[in-house]
């Protein structure tokens, strides 16, 4: 399930309530209930948690009755198409996680989804539903309960001695309504009131907006069934220090509200009611895991310096201001990738150039110093926000988000939206060194027309009397798509530096969802391709002498940091957290011993072979 949000329809709204009702009513009475049930996930952020489970599907929805005026008639009608997309989707996906559940489950729940999929076809409910719309100017939701209701009505009026096949029947239209409804509605983090301190939050689903709103003060961890290990929900996660894990396939059909679980975020495992074992398993780790905590704590001060005296710029990422104490903690100097996303999230409106100033000028200031480089913002994919969604950008941009409308593209075809973020860093430049990201760039000549907007809006700012610096911070690119990996030495020209995004230059290359639980197993940044075009960019960029970072989740890695270092990165940009065990890694190695072996990785052409490389690889062992 996932955390229900208002008024517009959400793109992965929740999809338990059904599965759950219909599993929980096959279930034999005392099946599963009351047994220790250890669950294998994806780990996403270390940590352990021990705590009730808080599942947030329980939540009735309701709708308040409404109409609208004439002129929403189509836009009312729109929502309801969204929604009903939606609904596909998700059942959809029901079904195809239908296989965690016992057989006879399974035969019952499969022809039912079937039926639920057709209702949300040509079906009477939804022509009922528009023409309520069109002709009674109701509100989509209210149009689906009306007409819902009156289905439901006939149904049961029905002459037919099957009194309970008809009470079916009907509740299937209810049922559906329900789902349509729930998704034109959604209300941010309303399912969350009530979660008692120290909880551990299940859903079925969580968005990076929805990951964005929790509290690491109160919440002890999370757990979820869908989601892979770098997709921005994971990333958020880890920036919060929440122990975490993500797609956890089967986990809500078999947690229940109130639960006791142990969670491990680096095992990726969870165990529901534990018994006294598990538990005291548990016990042990979390007081190992604060030890070690308090052990890499004291490498804050020292620096990231390799034995023969090579110096490694170790940044952080940024996702949320909420992060600047633990940055400040982590020993990082500077801010390798201030994702601007967060200014966009959970919010009706656009963020002005006034507020954007407000959040880069704390974010700067934070860094007393330090260079902070701001990443224009990169909106689409699984990163939906509210408030570009209306009317800025589609809510489902085409039928492929990940290769539509996002990123810079997006930017250069709303040049306003690029002009005020320009503005705003531009303005605060004078506060400490700050440099751009341009994010999803694919072509040199992405690069040169927002190299003009910039010229551009720095010109305005110094003809209205801003005082800016003689040079203009540094314009760089984000190395992200396989496109601009190969046309990196045409892309370097336009540049000046590089960022090379892991995260999407992985999922770009194998065409695997970074975000997606079911292709998690073929996500894998050390595949030759990725690495391949890795190297080609890094190369581009070194000979001419152009500064690259690496800022996707691998530069978190200490196992990773052999391999990028001996590809000639000198620079790693990662979620604070990980800064010191990466450090502990760069303070061990030696640059020659790392460039041999990056050799000897590069001449891999086995996925599983480089993997073995990767995990033997000790530090010193190599020389000779
Ligand atoms: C990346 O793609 O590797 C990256 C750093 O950007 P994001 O994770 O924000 O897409
Ligand atoms: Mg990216």
């Amino acid at each position: 399930m996932k955390i229900e949000k208002a008024e517009r329809p959400d793109p992965k709204p929740e999809s338990k309530a059904e599965t759950k009702a219909a599993a929980e009513a096959l279930r034999k009475p005392g099946s599963r209930k009351g047994r220790e049930h250890p669950i294998r996930g994806i780990p996403v952020s270390p940590g352990i948690a021990i705590g009730p489970v808080f599942d947030t599907t329980e939540e009735p929805t309701e709708a308040p009755r409404r109409s609208v005026p004439a002129d929403r008639v189509e836009a009312e009608k729109q929502r309801l198409a969204e929604a009903t997309a939606l609904s596909r989707k998700q059942l959809g996906k029901l079904k195809t996680r239908l296989s965690v559940l016992p057989e006879e489950a399974q035969e019952e729940l499969a022809p039912l989804l079937d039926a639920y999929v057709m209702m949300l076809g040509n079906s009477r409910l939804l022509r009922g539903a528009r023409k309520r719309i069109e002709s009674e100017l109701l509100a989509a939701e209210t149009a689906v309960g009306d007409e819902a209701e009156a289905i439901a009505a006939l149904i049961l009026a029905a002459r037919d001695d099957d009194k309970p096949g008809l009470q079916r029947r009907a509740g299937e239209v209810r049922e559906i309504a329900r789902r349509l409804t729930r998704n034109l509605m959604a209300t941010p983090f309303r399912s969350l009131k009530g979660m008692p301190e120290g909880a551990i939050l299940v859903a079925e689903e969580l968005t990076p907006a929805d990951a964005a709103l929790l509290d690491p003060t109160r919440i002890a961890g999370v757990a979820t069934d869908e989601g892979g290990a770098d997709g921005h929900t994971a990333i958020m996660l880890r920036a919060l220090g929440i122990p975490a894990i993500l797609g956890a396939s089967g986990l809500s059909e078999s947690a229940e509200r109130g639960d006791l679980a142990v969670l491990d975020g680096a095992a990726g495992t969870i165990v529901l009611r534990p018994g006294d074992k598990a538990l005291e398993k548990g016990r042990a780790a979390v007081a190992a895991f604060a030890k070690e905590r308090a052990k890499l704590a004291k490498l804050r001060r020292l620096p990231a310096v390799t034995t023969d005296g090579e110096p490694v710029e170790l940044q952080a990422n940024l996702e949320i201001p909420a992060e600047l104490p633990l940055i400040a903690l982590s020993g990082a100097i500077g801010i390798g990738l201030l994702r601007t996303e967060f200014l966009f999230m959970n919010r009706e409106d656009l963020p002005d150039e006034e507020a954007q100033l407000a959040a880069y000028t704390q974010v700067v200031e934070a860094m007393g110093g330090d260079p902070v480089t701001i990443r224009v913002l990169d909106w689409g994919g699984e990163k939906d926000m509210q408030a570009l969604s209306e009317g800025v950008a589609p809510t489902h941009s085409g039928p492929n988000p990940a290769l539509g409308l996002r990123g810079l593209r997006l930017l250069l075809k709303r040049p306003e939206l690029l002009e005020a973020q320009f503005a705003a860093i531009l303005r605060v430049a004078e506060r400490g060194p700050v440099r751009i990201l341009l994010p999803m760039v694919t072509n040199p000549s992405e690069v040169k027309a927002a190299r003009d907007i910039y010229e551009r809006v720095a010109r305005r700012l110094r003809r209205k009397g801003t005082h800016l610096p003689e040079k203009l911070p540094d314009l760089g690119v984000m190395i992200e798509t396989p496109g601009a990996a190969l046309a990196a030495d045409a892309i370097a020209l336009e540049a000046d530096f590089f960022a090379i995004g892991t995260n999407d230059l992985a999922m770009y290359t194998l065409a695997v969802d970074r975000a997606e639980a079911e292709v998690s197993h073929l996500y894998d940044p050390l595949h030759p391709a990725v690495l391949r075009l890795m190297q080609f960019a890094t190369e581009a960029a070194l000979r001419l002498r152009m500064p690259v970072s690496v800022c996707g989740e691998m530069a978190g890695n200490p196992k990773l940091v052999p391999l990028l270092l001996g590809l000639g990165i000198r620079c790693l940009s990662m979620n604070a957290s990980a800064i010191p065990r990466v450090k502990q890694m760069v303070r061990a190695l030696d640059i020659g011993d790392c460039a041999r072996f990056a050799r000897r990785v590069m001449e891999q052409s086995d996925p599983a072979r480089i993997h073995e490389l990767v995990q033997g690889f000790a530090p010193g062992a190599d020389r000779g």
